[in-house]
């Protein structure tokens, strides 16, 4: 691992507890709205997009902003955009001090083609590559939430071959990314087991538990009808932190395990009391940027600052504009709208350290 690139996300991290950064430290980039699944909890695969970034766009993105320590690259689905690995190389040519690479998928593409990408980003030397593989029930249940037969089997063997991956480089991690609705409530244990029949090394630490949320500029389900009840769901999750053994493996700033703790028991306090459980870090430490170059303060959020193409294809100009300005005295004021998902709690976290205690 390299300690120094570490060393530079957590020290940036920890001083935005202390004070507004200059740059921020995490993007989180839909590279495309095309996906092939069919979710009940999301309306993406509705959209048919057209006019998203080009390849040489987003080069000349990645070269006039090479502060990104930590990019999320999402879909849709990522792996539909057959130059994902040249849009990951542009990141990582540019991006001196990139430490970390996130990515979901669906499991529905090619297994040779996806899992040879990732071996190749992992050959460009990225230190840490988590990939978040979907899976939101047992075979039955998370083919019938996907709408794909034989989504289930396809996400354990993604599961195996990336398992297999791990033998030969230390810097790739994947979770299974969980998300509760009101279709799988009450169903994570049994779905944890049916894996461990299929994956007998997988264990509970390794599901990462979400709550479906709403976005008209992500997930375009504002018509759509998935949430839980928020007795019920805060019962579970509140179970799964029980659950979770707390292991410090790192400093504590830096531990994954705490701040997934954290994370969890927010998310409780989120259900439960129905606003937003911190003050968030978008537009400090992150932002979102759609398939289009739309700059937005977090997935959850649609007041658009600007687009990168009306700014040469560099954030500066719209970074400091008066709509980003606005949104940012909106969090100071507790404004902002209600949302917990990872895409920002982490660095929200991390950015507010001092206020878990
Ligand atoms: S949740 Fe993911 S896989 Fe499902 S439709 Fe949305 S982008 Fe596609």
């Amino acid at each position: 691992m390299s300690v120094s690139k570490f060393a530079k996300l957590g020290m940036t991290a920890l001083r935005s507890n202390f004070t507004e950064l200059s740059k921020p430290y995490k993007l989180t980039f839909s590279i495309t709205y095309w996906c092939q699944s069919r979710c009940l909890t999301c309306s993406i695969w509705e959209i048919k997009p057209r006019g998203e970034l080009t390849l040489d766009e987003i080069r000349e993105f990645a070269k006039k902003n090479n502060h990104f320590k930590w990019i999320e690259i999402t879909g849709g689905e990522p792996f539909m955009r057959g130059d994902i690995l040249e849009i990951v190389r542009a990141f990582k040519e540019n991006c001196k001090d990139l430490f970390l690479l996130t990515m979901p998928t669906n499991s529905l593409c090619n297994h040779e083609m996806e899992v040879g990408k990732i071996e190749e980003m992992l050959k460009m030397g990225i230190p840490m590559i988590t990939i978040t593989l979907s899976l939101d029930g047992y075979r039955e249940l998370h083919d019938k939430i996907r709408g794909i037969p034989g989504n289930f089997d396809k996400v354990m063997d993604m599961a195996r071959r990336l398992h297999a991956l791990q033998e030969r480089y230390k810097g790739l991690a994947f979770v299974f990314g969980y998300t509760m609705s009101k279709f799988n409530a009450g169903q994570l244990n049994k779905t944890v087991e049916e894996v461990q029949k299929e994956l007998p090394w997988a264990r509970f630490k390794d599901f990462h538990v979400n709550v479906g949320q709403v976005s008209d500029i992500y997930y375009s389900n504002t018509k759509l009808e998935f949430t839980a009840e928020r007795e019920q769901l805060a019962k579970e999750i509140d179970e799964i932190v029980k659950n979770r053994p707390l292991e410090l493996d790192s400093l504590p700033i830096f531990s994954k395990s705490l701040v997934e703790s954290a994370f969890l028991r927010k998310l409780v306090t989120y259900i439960k009391e129905d606003k937003v459980p911190m003050k968030s870090r978008s537009l400090d430490a992150s932002l979102f940027m759609d398939s289009y170059g739309n700059v937005y303060p977090s997935i959850m959020w649609g007041r658009r600052i600007g687009n990168i193409k009306e700014s040469q294809y560099s954030l500066d100009p719209i970074w400091h504009n008066a709509e980003a300005e606005a949104v940012r005295q909106l969090i100071k004021e507790g404004k902002e709208p209600k949302a917990w998902t990872a895409c920002e709690a982490y660095q929200t976290i991390v950015g507010n350290v001092f206020s878990l205690f």
